[in-house]
């Protein structure tokens, strides 16, 4: 993999795993990509393009691979980074939101001071499938009073129609399968 590498090589270093976790679900795991150094870093940077001339404050990464994205996505713009995670994990007070997503069902939570009132943030995720997480994390920036400038993922898988349930919230992805 080298720098000029395009978004063919990135769309290599995701695997497609049949049957996981459940039946019929076609998981996108990205762990080769984020082996790969290089892939890694173009995946941020393309991420970031958008972001580079409305730059947020902060960008919030869901657990557990929002994280992974979400934290690069931060240092590559020099933003700060704010964790959105599953219930119970963050220790002083929060702010919950429920949501249906392709496999079950989930809640999460978001410190209720980690964004000020018209601060512009980025929300950041490996996937964007049926746009339920998504949604989700936006209304608990904007239950705080955060501007939402829009969802940042790797992977938009365009058929579960995230995109229409973030809406009309902007969406940015790297690569549409
Ligand atoms: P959704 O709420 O339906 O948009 O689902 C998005 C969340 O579930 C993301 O945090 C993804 O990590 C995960 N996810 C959903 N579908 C898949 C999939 N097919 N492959 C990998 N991760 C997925």
């Amino acid at each position: 993999m080298t720098e000029s590498s395009g978004d063919a090589d990135l769309r290599a270093l995701v695997r497609d795993v049949p049957d996981f976790p459940s039946p019929g679900i076609l998981f996108r795991d990205i762990t080769p990509l984020l082996a790969s150094p290089a892939a890694f870093a173009r995946a941020i940077r393309e991420m970031a393009e958008p972001w580079k001339a409305r730059r947020p404050a902060k960008i919030l990464g869901i657990e557990a691979r929002g994280f992974m994205f979400g934290a690069a996505l931060a240092r590559e713009l020099s933003v700060g980074f704010v964790p959105v995670r599953k219930p119970g994990k963050l220790p002083r007070e929060t702010v919950r939101a429920s949501y249906g997503l392709e496999y079950g069902t989930d809640t999460l939570e978001i410190h209720r001071d980690a964004c000020a009132a018209g601060e512009r943030v980025v929300i950041a995720d490996d996937v964007l499938a049926t746009g339920g997480t998504a949604e989700a994390a936006c209304r608990l920036a904007e239950a705080l009073g955060a501007e939402i400038l829009g969802v940042a993922v790797f992977i938009e898988l365009a058929a579960l129609g995230g995109r229409a349930r973030v809406d009309p919230r902007p969406v940015h992805s790297v690569l549409v399968l």
